[in-house]
């Protein structure tokens, strides 16, 4: 590496109130990149396999991409990373546009460790690091404590949050950014609470270092350019976020209502219009506000996700058939601070249990427990996240918890991907039994469960679809950098080609996240590993090749899953939830609007079996167990983790 624009690592520890900092070597910057990739390295220093997830010895970790802060557009995205209260294991979450400034304060890192004595907020300022007292923002929600703070400071800085979910630790709470920003899904909200900290305000007014401006604004420019010319899909997401951008594929729901999808009726309830993150010309969020003469006239939301955050879990997962209730009831989930999928799938569980008679009004307090009921959701929302009687915190310790407690075969209902609930069929692209696509298997293979990290949706076709898929690898390939040899040898055996495809989908996407690439200009398929790879020379001064980068990218992937096998992560996770090997699925798509009714078969358990198998072949992971091999890990550089790994799979009976 020539040159070495990276800034340090910023280190409070709660218990002392030290505040440190460590420089980010140039070892470290060449074998994880930045971004999520030293966060993730940073993780396996700080938090030691066992550790309590909501004790002191867990660490909460914020990596902004490498390029976030910068000139290139849609590098934006920002990881939070601990260990998990809800699977137990690693756990990272990046979201677009929050917690940028970190790297204009003068930071690419940021780690929290040990507990504090009482309530406190961090305010991170051009380098100027404090710990205040929280007490005044304690119970509050997140917007409330967003407006709080910029009420005291400002609102330049830029907050992440919890709301009573954190401060309860709800085992799904999410951290909230700016009152609308989610890092969700695992239990980050979880992890902040367990150490007293209220919320983490930062603003920096310097530019990021970049080693060659001149050369990294003309690439920024271009790549600018190619993401604007794919107008069609960036207008949709435009006009109405990705709730509309979702209705161009069918999404299966037992709860279906045409009203789900009318995007009439959307514009006739809501005045909206996009939100960009600092310098991407997408603008994939959306404001939102309800127009007069509708149910909840007047309220405002900003929303990242519009499909996560509404219709996905509260329309299709929990049978809402209102926009504007959906809207109220993704409200209340940023509000409260917790994941709105993981929450979706607590309470559909609840309901799925009380209708099968294995849970009754004594155990709900006397709630009559129905899909559709906006009411009864909010209200199920508050009781677990301020864990209200024994229904709360029944629902805050999650679903896997839930159906041991009432026991009596409740766990056939789990719709679990690495113990993480969700409401079944509020995504039909996640459902295997729909398409063992590199979507579906990622979320049952990726470290931290369902959601959409790790997939390259041009090859989310189906494996009944197999010309496409080979089509598709093919034309993408240089795209991801997959190596010629390597192309012919998976051509040779297409029914296989997902789960090959997998492994240099995650090599690619481990990369653009440890840049801070959001997933559209993936989507939009603008960024090929070279366009990657010319960014990140011009930024950081370096002349790394893409084949070192994606070394790189694979490095962190099993970093991260040798991490995660420590902490007690086999290969019995990587299965979505058995319902699916057990059950049919009948759906009638609402679009297109022709579209009939279609059943489809449950998953085939050996097929699965033998996609499982392409896939650890594809890793150089042991084929029976799952897990990488010491070969594997001295092989992309990970033999100084050797010893402590191998001592774990001794202690583990796991043999590799
Ligand atoms: S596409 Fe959306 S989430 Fe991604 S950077 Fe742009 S505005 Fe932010």
């Amino acid at each position: 590496m020539k040159e070495h624009t990276f800034q340090d690592i910023l280190v409070v520890d709660l218990t002392t109130g030290g505040i440190d900092r460590m420089p980010v070597t140039e070892r470290l910057a060449r074998d994880f990149i930045g971004g999520q990739g030293i966060g993730s390295y940073l993780l396996t220093q700080f938090v030691k396999p066992g550790a309590d997830p909501l004790g002191p010895d867990n660490a909460l970790i914020l990596s902004p991409g490498q390029l976030v802060g910068t000139a290139v557009p849609s590098a934006s995205r920002s990881t939070f990373l601990a260990g998990s209260p809800t699977i137990g294991g690693y756990l990272g979450m990046s979201n677009g546009g929050g917690m940028m400034q970190l790297r204009n304060a003068g930071f690419d890192h940021l780690v929290v460790l040990g507990q504090s004595p009482r309530p406190v907020y961090l305010k991170i300022t051009d380098d100027q690091v404090t710990i205040l007292d929280a007490h005044h923002l304690w119970g509050k929600d997140t917007v409330e404590t967003a407006q709080a703070i910029w009420m005291d400071f400002g609102d330049h800085f830029e907050v992440a949050a919890i709301g009573p979910a954190g401060e309860n630790l709800v085992r799904h709470a999410a951290i909230v950014g700016n009152g609308y920003i989610a890092w969700g899904r695992t239990g980050l909200g979880a992890v902040m609470g367990s150490k007293n900290l209220k919320a983490i305000a930062v603003h920096g007014s310097r530019p990021v270092p970049t080693a060659h401006p001149t050369k990294l604004l003309k690439l920024a420019k271009t790549t600018t350019q190619d993401m604007v010319g794919q107008d069609e899909a960036i207008q949709v997401w435009r006009d109405g976020g990705t709730w509309k951008w979702a209705k161009t594929s069918p999404k299966p729901t037992r709860n279906l209502n045409s009203d789900l999808w009318d995007l009439d009726k959307y514009d006739q309830k809501f005045e909206h219009h996009p939100v960009a993150c600092p310098g991407c010309p997408v603008g994939c969020k959306h404001a939102l506000k309800i127009k007069p003469g509708h149910k909840y006239e007047g309220l405002e939301l900003t929303v990242g996700c519009t499909y996560a955050t509404m219709n996905g879990p509260f329309g299709l997962g929990l049978g809402l058939t209102h926009f504007e209730e959906m809207m109220k009831c993704g409200d209340w989930v940023q509000r409260l601070g917790m994941d709105s999928e993981v929450t979706a799938g607590v309470i559909s569980l609840l309901i799925e249990m009380y209708e099968h008679g294995l849970i009754s009004g004594q155990e709900t307090g006397g709630l009559e427990l129905q899909w559709g009921d906006e009411a009864l959701t909010v209200k199920l929302m508050h009781i677990m996240a301020r864990r209200e009687g024994s229904l709360g915190d029944l629902m805050a310790e999650g679903t896997a918890h839930m159906a041991k407690t009432i026991g009596n075969g409740a766990e056939r209902f789990l719709v679990n991907f690495k113990g993480m609930g969700k409401a079944l069929t509020a995504h039909s692209g996640g459902d295997s039994r729909v398409g063992l696509t590199t979507q579906s298997l990622s979320w049952a293979l990726n470290f931290r469960g369902h959601g959409d990290r790790h997939r390259y949706p041009f090859l989310g076709n189906r494996v009944d679809q197999k010309k496409n898929n080979i089509d598709s690898l093919f034309d993408l390939a240089s795209h991801l950098g997959i190596p010629d040899g390597k192309l012919q040898e998976i051509g040779r055996e297409p029914e296989m080609i997902t789960p090959w495809a997998m492994r240099y989908v995650q090599d690619y996407n481990t990369v653009a996240y440890a840049l801070g690439f959001c997933d559209r200009p993936v989507v939009l398929n603008v960024l090929p590993i070279d366009r990657m790879t010319d960014l990140y020379n011009a930024a950081m001064g370096t002349d790394r090749t893409s084949t070192e980068l994606l070394q790189a990218g694979r490095r962190i992937w099993n970093l991260e899953k040798a991490w995660v096998t420590m902490q007690g992560q086999t290969r019995a996770d990587d299965y979505p939830p058995d319902r699916f090997f057990e059950e049919t699925m009948d759906f009638k798509p609402t679009w297109p609007p022709d579209a009939e009714e279609k059943t489809y078969s449950s998953l085939d358990r050996g097929i699965y079996e033998q996609i499982l198998h392409r896939y650890y072949q594809s890793q150089g992971w042991d084929t029976v167990t799952g897990l990488p091999t010491p070969d594997t890990l001295r092989e992309v550089g990970l033999e100084w983790l050797l010893a402590e790994y191998e001592e774990h799979m001794k202690s583990s009976t796991i043999s590799t």
